[in-house]
């Protein structure tokens, strides 16, 4: 049945989870589905906290170069697809990350560069070919003693992904899930005549959470990733959570911000790391290569850089067709 008349109006969900706020906008009533959701969202915080001793993930960590771990299905799904991105984007994401996200502590209260001893123990502990993957009882094994999985750069992106699948599973047809940093839309806006949404892009100048840029589009999802949240100064330098798996430093060029529009939630999430590692003009680069996918980057000089597929309809407003 096709609808008819605009809907009354939209039912906004928000909750404290993951270190931000995930918020559920539904244009019809549907508590179950908000619970659903939520529910997921619990269980999977749950399975992949870092900040949890009892996470699967952790569990995992805690085992490295001691023994096998069996996981859920998600849990062995998700650390899959980030090894498989791992290997394909060998240079700039890497899910072994962990040792040198810890030694840098960046957002943790970290206030101190390492020293390049430290650096050099925890690149030892990077190698993605030192993990044992077994598909047939869903073990995972890092084989070195201090290897961690770090999966911050891809797990919503996957969960993103699965909610949209639960959220047309139960017959929503029109939503958005925001789970900070990144947004993901499902099928058409209501309440608009061409029933495209308009998604802000984040300026990351401001801190009111205004808007750099407005995107008029259909569904996509919209990933960001900046280096303006976390980071600290030390010796006249900004150190930021992005880390080179080649030199163990924060990697450093033009781009502030990136925003990736596409389809998969979870390949925007790689697809916005791996920008970083490239500059704007090497990561447009990238993206213009990629079928059905789309960027946006904010350089030092706080322009506004995008892809050819966008089109600029009038004064900070693009359109993506
Ligand atoms: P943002 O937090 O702005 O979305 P990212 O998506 O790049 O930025 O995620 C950064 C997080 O991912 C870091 O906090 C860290 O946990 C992890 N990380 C840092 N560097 C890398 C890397 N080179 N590859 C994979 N994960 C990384
Ligand atoms: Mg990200």
């Amino acid at each position: 049945m096709v609808a008819t008349g605009a809907p009354e109006k939209k039912y906004i969900s928000k909750f404290p989870m993951m270190g931000t706020i995930v918020s559920l906008t539904l244009f019809e009533k549907n508590p179950d589905v908000v619970n659903d959701v939520y529910d997921y969202l619990v269980k999977m915080d749950a399975m992949f906290s870092a900040n949890r001793d009892d996470s699967e993930l952790a569990k995992v960590n805690q085992a490295a170069g001691v023994h096998p771990v069996t996981v859920s299905r998600s849990c062995y799904e998700l650390v899959a697809d980030a090894l498989a991105y791992t290997n394909r984007f060998a240079d700039s994401f890497n899910v072994l990350i962990g040792p040198l996200v810890k030694t840098w502590k960046i957002g943790f209260g970290g206030r101190q560069v390492p020293d390049d001893s430290q650096i050099d123990r925890a690149l030892k502990l990077i190698e993605p070919g030192k993990v044992t993957l077994n598909p047939q009882d869903h073990t995972i094994f890092l084989r070195d003693r201090g290897m961690q999985l770090d999966l911050g750069a891809i797990a919503k992106g996957y969960f993103a992904d699965r909610i949209i699948e639960r959220l047309k599973n139960a017959g929503i047809r029109n939503a958005i899930i925001n789970l900070g940093g990144n947004v993901q839309v499902l099928g058409d806006n209501p309440f608009s005549n061409d029933l495209y949404w308009n998604i802000g892009i984040r300026d990351p100048e401001r801190e009111d959470g205004s808007s750099a840029a407005i995107v008029h589009t259909k569904a996509q999802t919209f990933v960001t990733s900046g280096i303006r949240e976390r980071y600290f100064k030390a010796n006249g330098h900004v150190y930021h959570h992005i880390l080179s798996p080649a030199t163990g430093y924060p990697v450093n060029n033009d781009i502030v911000q990136v925003t990736i529009i596409t389809a998969n939630s979870e390949l925007a999430e790689v697809l916005s790391t791996v920008c970083f590692f490239h500059g704007v003009a090497g990561g447009k680069a990238i993206i213009e290569k990629t079928p059905g996918v789309e960027a946006i980057f904010i350089n030092q000089q706080n322009q506004l850089i995008h892809t050819s597929g966008l089109i600029k309809i009038s004064k900070g407003v693009y359109l993506n067709e």
